[in-house]
């Protein structure tokens, strides 16, 4: 059978250890025999980046916006420890972070959903994607510890020289302040993703803040959100029969837990780190959780939530079976694929994405899988396989399709 040919090439950025491995066998055995694969390559391995100063990450960013989707592998954020282990010139900054900033993105996590892997809220019968604002508020705070009495004020001092204050607190002994801040800029972009993530996917846009009690912080967020949907939207999520609804937090952390999924759920910052978490430890598995950044300009960047397995990557080191799951990192292929031939008008690719997760699901569900799933798995006589013959089971599943 002919290859499925490709018109525009997808970024490709591999990545560290055990996720490196696994992507040369996905690429290998479930990849390269169907596909006539055209990719621009990007190593953003440790070495490479250390190498390159990690002018390397830079330039992958640049090439996904020229190109529109990458599919990425799982990569270090050097410490001190990788500092010895790697003889890195310098502590590069994490090459998320890094592309993040540079496509001004949005990060959406989902979880893949297979029967066998039940979520632990039973309602939850659909994924919800989790889309998480990375930008500002107290990742980016100013703190102070005030010591004894005293008044903290709070102080803008416009660009023409004007000043606006407010009294914090007047103190009577020791307490803490902190001071937070965000920009219009980045809340509007961060509207501006979800709501065409959502449109993409055709699913629900869930939005929540705590505006009642922070009537000009928390206010400004859901009046960004509401102006943007007002003005560019309405008619949109109209048509594909979706909907934009706001609710304030606890009321959303309340809904979610009753409902059935299938909606994406937009978190400012602090919401989306620790809901992220909930979300994602509920559903089963950080192996089966998918991670997609979208740029308000509609870039894609598709990969796994999970890390690169260190520990296992040191076993397979020492020569030892490692059990590592694939699927988030399929998955990160699929959706880059998918998307590249939505673009390109690639029927044939498309399809293709479709049959390779049906194939993976299925191979799942008939009970053969890595050791991750089945700890958790509701399935009896279940196979548990190494990294490298669950990819080839997939494989078998595929053909046989
Ligand atoms: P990790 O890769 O997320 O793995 C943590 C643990 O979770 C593993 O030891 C394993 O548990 C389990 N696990 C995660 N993914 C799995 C998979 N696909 N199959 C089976 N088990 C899986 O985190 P880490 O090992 O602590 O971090 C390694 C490196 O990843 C760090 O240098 C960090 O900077 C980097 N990181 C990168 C990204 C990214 O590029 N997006 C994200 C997070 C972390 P058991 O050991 O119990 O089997
Ligand atoms: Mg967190």
């Amino acid at each position: 059978m002919a290859k499925i040919a490709m018109t525009t090439p997808l970024v490709e950025m591999d990545g560290d250890e055990m996720t490196r491995i696994l992507w040369k066998m996905i690429k290998d055995e479930l990849l390269l025999p169907y596909v006539d694969l055209k990719t621009e390559y990007y190593d953003l391995g440790l070495e490479h980046r250390n190498e390159t100063d990690d002018q390397v990450t830079r330039d992958s960013a640049e090439a996904t916006k020229k190109y529109g989707v990458a599919v990425k592998c799982a990569t270090i954020t050097p410490n001190a420890a990788r500092m010895d282990e790697y003889h890195l010139k310098e502590m590069w900054k994490s090459p998320n972070g890094t592309i993040r900033s540079m496509l001004d993105g949005t990060v959406f996590r989902a979880p893949i959903i297979v029967k066998g892997i039940e979520p632990c809220v039973r309602n939850w019968e659909k994924p919800i994607t989790l889309a998480r604002h990375a930008y500002g508020d107290v990742y980016k705070n100013v703190e102070i510890a005030a010591n004894g009495p005293g008044k903290a004020e709070l102080v803008f001092t416009a660009a023409d020289g004007t000043e606006e204050r407010k009294v914090i607190h007047e103190f009577d002994g020791p307490g803490v302040i902190q001071g937070v801040h965000n920009t219009k800029k980045s809340i509007e972009s961060f509207a501006k993703a979800c709501f065409n993530y959502a449109l993409d996917t055709k699913q629900d846009l869930w939005f929540a803040t705590k505006d009642t009690i922070s009537k000009t912080y928390d206010h400004t967020f859901k009046d960004v959100f509401q102006e943007i949907f007002d003005a560019d939207y309405k008619e949109k999520f109209d048509a594909a029969g979706i909907i934009y609804f706001y609710t304030l937090i606890d009321d959303a952390v309340a809904r979610v837990m009753k409902a059935k999924g299938g909606f994406i759920w937009a978190c400012k910052n602090y919401d989306g780190d620790v809901m992220s978490d909930m979300v994602s430890s509920a559903f089963g598995s950080l192996a089966m959780m998918t991670s997609v950044l979208v740029s308000p300009a509609g870039v894609y960047e598709y990969e796994a939530a999970h890390g690169t397995v260190q520990r296992h990557y040191y076993k397979h080191l020492a020569g030892e079976e490692t059990s590592t799951n694939s699927v988030a990192t399929i998955f990160a292929w699929t959706g880059a694929l998918r998307k590249r031939g939505e673009l390109d008008g690639n029927k044939d690719l498309m399809a293709f994405a479709d049959k390779l997760e049906k194939a993976t699901i299925d191979t799942i569900e008939s009970g053969r899988m890595t050791k991750d799933l089945a700890l958790i798995t509701s399935l009896k006589d279940v196979t548990v396989l190494n990294s490298e013959n669950f990819i080839k089971e997939i494989r078998k599943t595929l053909e046989a399709m």
